[in-house]
Order: C-alpha cells, then sequence, then structure tokens
C-alpha cells in the first residue's frame, strides 16, 4: 500500500457496495497498517487519517476518536484539508465561531471549489454583516462562480450589500428552527389572536409549483405553489402577478408579504437559516428559534416518515436528520447584528408550563398573547409549504392541536438518538441561551 488515493477510492466504492458500517473493520484495519507502517511518507498517512477522520465525522459516529485522526492527520501534514474540515465543524458546533471561520479559511486554500465549506464561510460572513469580511470571502467564494448553488448566493450578497433598510410598519417575526420542530403548533396559537396572522412557509410563495417539493396541485396548470386555502385556484391574498413580482425582485420580501395582511403583526414559518437570511439578508424581524430535544425531535420526524418518506428507519437516518438538526440550530446561533431581536424557545419547557413563557412571546409579537387559547386551532389564513396538510385535517375535524409526545420510538434508534454527541452538544448550547431569554436561572 503505497498510495493513499488508491486506498480512499477503494474505502468509498466499499461504502457504496456493502454500506458504510459493515465496510468499518476493512477500514479500521487498513488504518492501523498504515499507522504502523514505517514505509509511508507522512503525507500518505495523513491523507488517510484526515479520510478517515471526515468519514467518521459525517456519520456522527465515534466522535472522540475521529478528532484525534484529525489532529493526528494534522501534526503530519498541516494542510490535510479533511482533518481541517473536521476541526472546522468541531469548533462550529461547540460555539468557536472564530475557530471555525480559521479552519475554514485554512481547508479552502487547500480545496477552493469546496461548496460545503464555501456555504459555511459565506454564512458566518452574513451573520457578522461586515463587508470587508464578506468581501473577503466572496473573493474565496468566486473562485467557483460558475456552480449554480454558490453563483446564486453570490448574487445575493452583491446585489444586497449594503442594503437600505427601510422603515418597518408591520411587526415581522420568524419562526426560525428544523422540520417537526413544533412551529406549527405555536404558529396556531399565535394565529388565534386577531392582530396576528401567520404565513407558515412563505418562501414558497415565490415558487413555482414545479420547485414545491411534497405537494402538487390537481390543476397540474397551475403556475405558482398551491395556497392551502384557496387549493387549485389562484390565491386570493397573493395573486400571481403579485407571486410573479416578488419572485423576481425579492427585496424586502417579508415586508412585502406583511403588506398584504390587515394584521399588525405578521408571523413567518420559514424556519431555515440560509432561506430566510438569503430573502432577508439583514434579518429585518424578530426571531424565535424553537427548538426540541435531539431525541424528541427525530421521534416527530419519525413520525411523519409516512406522509415524508425521507429514508429508511435506520442508524444512519437518525445520524443523518441529526447532522441536519446540529448544522442548521448552528447556524441559528450564529452571532448577528439582530442579536437582541432573537430568543431561544424550548419545546418540552414551553409545552410543560406555557404561561410562563407568555409574557416574553407577547414581547416579542407585541401582542398581548392569551395563554387560554393555547391548543386551539387558530385561523392560519393562506399559507404555503409543509403543514398545508396538517392545517388541512384540523379545519375539516374542527379539532384541538395535538402535542406531539406519544411517538414510540424503537429502542435502538431512541439510543442512538441519545447518544449523539454533537446534537447534545448543540441543543445544550441552546438550553442556556433559552435560560438567558426567559431570564430562567435553573430547569
Ligand atoms: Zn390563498
Amino acid at each position: 500500500m503505497k498510495n493513499a488515493n488508491s486506498l480512499i477510492k477503494e474505502i468509498n466504492a466499499n461504502d457504496q457496495k456493502i454500506g458504510y458500517e459493515q465496510n468499518n473493520s476493512f477500514v479500521k484495519r487498513k488504518l492501523e497498517q498504515a499507522l504502523s507502517s514505517n514505509t509511508l511518507s507522512s503525507n500518505v498517512q495523513s491523507s488517510l487519517l484526515g479520510f478517515v477522520a471526515l468519514r467518521e465525522f459525517d456519520h456522527c459516529s465515534e466522535t472522540k476518536n475521529c478528532l484525534d485522526f484529525a489532529k493526528k492527520a494534522l501534526e503530519l501534514n498541516p494542510k490535510n484539508w479533511r482533518a481541517l474540515t473536521v476541526l472546522a465543524f468541531n469548533s462550529f458546533y461547540t460555539g468557536d465561531i472564530e475557530g471555525h471561520s480559521s479552519y475554514l479559511e485554512e481547508a479552502l486554500k487547500s480545496v477552493p471549489n469546496s461548496i460545503r465549506l464555501l456555504n459555511a464561510l459565506l454564512n458566518v460572513s452574513l451573520a457578522h454583516n461586515q463587508p470587508q469580511i464578506i468581501q473577503k470571502h466572496l473573493s474565496m467564494a468566486a473562485l467557483n462562480n460558475n456552480t449554480k448553488k454558490l453563483s446564486k448566493k453570490l448574487e445575493l450578497y452583491s446585489t444586497d450589500t449594503p442594503r437600505e433598510l427601510t422603515k418597518i410598519d408591520k411587526h415581522l417575526v420568524m419562526l426560525s428552527g428544523v422540520s417537526h420542530c413544533g412551529s406549527t403548533y405555536l404558529g396556531h396559537f399565535f394565529s388565534a389572536h386577531d392582530d396576528v396572522e401567520c404565513f407558515g412557509e412563505s418562501h414558497r410563495i415565490s415558487m413555482y409549483s414545479s420547485e414545491a417539493r411534497g405537494e402538487k396541485t390537481q390543476n397540474s396548470n397551475s403556475k405558482f405553489a398551491p395556497c392551502h386555502s384557496c387549493g387549485d385556484t389562484e390565491c386570493k391574498q397573493f395573486p400571481d402577478n403579485f407571486r410573479e413580482e416578488i419572485r423576481n425582485n425579492p427585496e424586502h420580501y417579508y415586508k412585502k408579504i406583511a403588506q398584504r395582511s390587515s394584521a399588525q403583526t405578521v408571523v413567518f414559518g420559514d424556519k431555515n437559516y440560509s432561506i430566510t437570511r438569503k430573502l432577508d439578508p439583514k434579518a429585518n424581524f424578530n426571531e424565535i428559534v424553537l427548538f426540541k430535544k435531539p431525541e424528541n425531535a427525530y421521534k416527530s420526524q419519525y413520525k411523519h416518515r409516512k406522509t415524508q418518506p425521507i429514508d429508511t428507519p435506520s442508524l444512519r437516518s437518525v445520524n443523518a436528520y441529526l447532522r441536519v438538526y446540529t448544522d442548521s440550530y448552528s447556524n441559528l446561533m450564529l452571532p448577528h447584528c439582530n442579536d437582541n431581536k432573537r430568543i431561544f424557545l424550548n419545546w418540552e419547557s414551553f409545552i410543560a408550563n406555557p404561561e410562563v413563557h407568555i409574557p416574553k412571546l407577547s414581547h416579542m409579537l407585541q401582542s398581548k398573547l392569551d395563554g387560554n387559547v393555547f391548543g386551539s386551532f387558530g385561523l392560519i389564513g393562506h399559507s404555503f409549504g409543509g403543514n398545508a396538510d396538517v392545517n388541512r385535517d384540523h379545519k375539516r375535524n374542527n379539532s384541538k392541536i395535538k402535542k406531539d409526545t406519544s411517538t414510540i420510538l424503537p429502542e435502538k434508534l431512541l439510543l442512538e438518538a441519545q447518544n449523539n454527541y454533537y446534537a447534545m452538544v448543540v441543543y445544550r448550547r441552546m438550553m442556556k441561551l433559552y435560560q438567558k431569554s426567559f431570564a430562567i436561572d435553573s430547569l
């Protein structure tokens, strides 16, 4: 064995053929051979160590081992981009944003075209909202501007920085989190108040039906993603010409949508950091980051897997979901210019004791929320996206919204979810922010 690349190829092919878990003993054997070999150069050893570190890291397993591997790989070769990537995301999850950026920048020197690294770096620049950082990172990103995803993002940065702030007469609130974090439930509670309107996943308002996943109109001629109230007909609140207009010119996206509401406070459920910052880079809204314990978040996703068959319920699916959880919430914890306008809301605590949270939430919404309507089905107006089915069913059955606590998960999957190291690191960081948001000293 002289060449690390040929071995890496072999490991990748075996992962594809026999699966990640089955291939592990082969990988471990090869790694031990490499480490004990005197005939291999330090670069070859570093490559293999870095590769194994990143492979383990991406599967959220053997976390401690993979950090050790990454550090050893860097000792042998300080430019090892895989090892740098592992350390970059490790820093990110533990809240060391400076370390995150510097590892990313170092890694990008070796792999300037990596979309994963560039996107991470751009998210950090955007959160800091400092033109010089954005410019620096843009010039790195520009090396790869032929990539569709990235050039879209580049376009956003070049047109939106710096961006004029205009007066906002409506009060805008964003519900952020991951899928199944409880935003539908919370949205219903909010919209049960006269002065609050909820628009669900409003990024779908400017989306063509051909681009919208998970939902189809019966009328296949419909150009735009369907509104759950209006169904196959043109949405009365957001007619096609308005939707075309904000599609072509998304500047002040949320403000324009809010202006079509009669309510003073408008709540959006776009949830995803990349989407909300793409549509509003300066985040001109109050933000409620809603989160559950990792295993409860996975339970909710598991429960809905029939309607949204993301993957089969295997150990890998737990870790894949919790990787999304970890990445998304790490992004949502990035320090940004509107830090005083953002609160973290722990779902389990909120459900157990809603009245403790209502004063702060009232303040965030600038609306006097009434604890007595908690759990009732609010009139969610014209809404778009993943919650449409839930909304429709509740409307049809005139039912109360149920708290989702009863899902039974196979024990193997439950243990895997509870033991996911980085998801727990991120969860604990959010619990601290939650305690700060609601001035709760201890739990
Ligand atoms: Zn509609």
